[in-house]
């Protein structure tokens, strides 16, 4: 699939589009998601233009692959929710109902998730 440059993330990254950022560096852009789950509701993305998680892990350098690594450890720190647990999701492709075409890892936490899973 290839790289939609006017989906909504890569507006964000061009600042067409405002956002509540919790996070930035050289390779990653943090923010809290419009629609939150949990108490706490972060998106992580990479700057560079990748589709997904498929297309990240296949294509990003390994300094992108360890600054979101690194970001997703910091941001649990920064909001507290490194000791009680968090949940990361990052939805790909059809199957894993990804909506936004543009790699993101969600962090949810700030309270009890559940279970991991439920089937429609
Ligand atoms: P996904 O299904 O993993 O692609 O999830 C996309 C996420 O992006 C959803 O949780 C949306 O609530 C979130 N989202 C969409 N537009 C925005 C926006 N402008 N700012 C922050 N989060 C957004």
């Amino acid at each position: 699939m290839a790289y939609d440059p006017n989906n909504i993330f890569a507006r964000i990254l061009r600042g067409e589009i405002p956002n509540s950022t919790v996070y930035e560096d050289a390779h990653v852009l943090a923010f809290k998601d419009i629609r939150p789950q949990a108490k706490v509701h972060v998106l992580v993305i990479p700057k560079g233009a990748y589709v997904s998680a498929q297309d990240f892990g296949a294509r990003a350098s390994e300094a992108e692959i360890a600054a979101m690594a690194r970001a997703i450890s910091k941001i649990a720190q920064d909001m507290d929710i490194a000791e009680s647990g968090y949940r990361l999701i990052a939805n790909t492709g059809g199957h894993g109902h990804q909506e936004v075409p543009h790699y993101h890892v969600h962090i949810l936490g700030g309270q009890p998730l559940g279970r991991m899973l439920s089937l429609p």
